[in-house]
């Protein structure tokens, strides 16, 4: 298993960062590609002198070969609401052409493949806690679809690939993490309420704060992606933390770690947003052995000197 050569898309973004970062202390060589669309160099600086790490400024939609290689993480994709309604077109584009041309890569080198998929795949859920056999509620055309049919798409080319030609695939459906590296301004809700809680600025809760996320800190979720990896399981399996809470109790949750004063202001809510999700991890459990040990308390204290060093770095959100 060690010494490895992985081809790690998406590598500058938050998650990828954090999985080159995790491949390279198991003594791996990692290959990393971004396009900077949505991630940062900031985010692979500490790898400078790595000899183990290099990387391919590329997007992944047109055709490349790194060279021999025994594995292919897809992370490559705009990810927060945010950046995926900045590049609607750019986010079906890497979902599907760039999907495609990973998975030719790892077909060409007999190579593993494991995808992000998203727990956006199952949409607006009315089956709740989320299970990995639910198909779903997802809106086909509304501003959300750039994203999650690009997701849907990408689970049908990798299980076509797996089905037609088989290669060793995997899919991962993420329910929201969050952690150090997290883009500062990229809207999602922890680094919006951690940066305006910081800043003294009122916390913006879309709606009235009702709709429930569960919250994932990145180290857990590497952990269940790096076990998932070297598994047997080629249907989807969630990896989120099951703990669930509303928005308004997230804001405060962030009031209580920051420390801050900050008001809560309330804004309309976006279309489509949905009002619930909580992951249901009893294959991870059962397959993996997999389960998630930091609380949303604790992620978001080990989180706090990152987002007080970002606020320096970044603009408004
Ligand atoms: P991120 O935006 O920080 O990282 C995505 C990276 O992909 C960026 O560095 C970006 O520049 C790069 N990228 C985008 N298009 C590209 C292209 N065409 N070619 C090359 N590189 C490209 O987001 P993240 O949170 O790290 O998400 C990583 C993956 O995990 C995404 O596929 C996302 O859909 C998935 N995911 C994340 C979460 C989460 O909560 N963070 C939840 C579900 C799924
Ligand atoms: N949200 C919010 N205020 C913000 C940012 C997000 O109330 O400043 C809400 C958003 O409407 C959604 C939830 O927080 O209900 C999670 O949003 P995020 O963008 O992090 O990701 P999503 O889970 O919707 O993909």
């Amino acid at each position: 298993m060690a010494n490895q050569i992985i081809l790690v898309t998406g590598a500058a973004g938050f998650l990828g960062s954090h999985l080159c970062d995790a491949l390279l202390a198991e003594g791996h060589t990692v290959i990393g590609v971004d396009n900077f669309s949505t991630g940062s160099s900031v985010n692979l600086e500490h790898l400078s002198s790595e000899s183990k790490f290099r990387f391919l400024s590329h997007d992944i939609t047109h055709s490349f070969d790194p060279g021999r290689i025994d594995y292919v993480f897809n992370f490559a994709s705009p990810a927060s609401p945010v950046d995926y309604t900045r590049l609607g077109v750019e986010t079906l584009r890497v979902g599907s052409a760039g999907t495609f041309n990973t998975l030719e890569i790892a077909r060409k080198y007999n190579a593993g493949y494991l995808h992000a998929s998203t727990s956006e795949c199952y949409g607006d859920p009315e089956v709740h806690p989320q299970v990995e056999t639910y198909w779903g509620n997802v809106n086909p055309i509304g501003p959300r679809s750039v994203y999650d049919e690009a997701k849907r798409f990408s689970e049908a080319a990798v299980m076509a690939f797996h089905r037609y030609y088989g290669v060793n695939t995997h899919l991962v459906r993420i329910f929201n993490t969050y952690g150090p590296r997290l883009q500062a301004n990229d809207g999602r809700v922890v680094s919006n309420f951690m940066i305006q809680a910081l800043r003294g600025e009122s916390l913006t809760i879309y709606g009235d704060g009702s709709q429930t996320r569960s919250f994932c800190f990145v180290s857990d979720l590497i952990d269940g992606i790096l076990r998932l990896s070297r598994s047997s399981e080629h249907l989807p399996v969630n990896i989120g933390n099951p703990d669930e809470y509303t928005i308004l109790e997230c804001a405060k949750e962030i009031l209580a770690v920051t420390g801050s004063r900050s008001e809560i202001v309330h804004k309309p809510l976006p279309p489509d947003d949905p009002a619930r999700r909580r992951p249901d991890i009893t294959r991870a459990r059962t397959l993996l052995g997999w389960e998630p040990k930091v609380s949303l308390r604790e992620g978001l204290s080990r989180s706090l000197e990152y987002f007080r060093s970002s606020i320096v770095s970044h603009v408004s959100v």
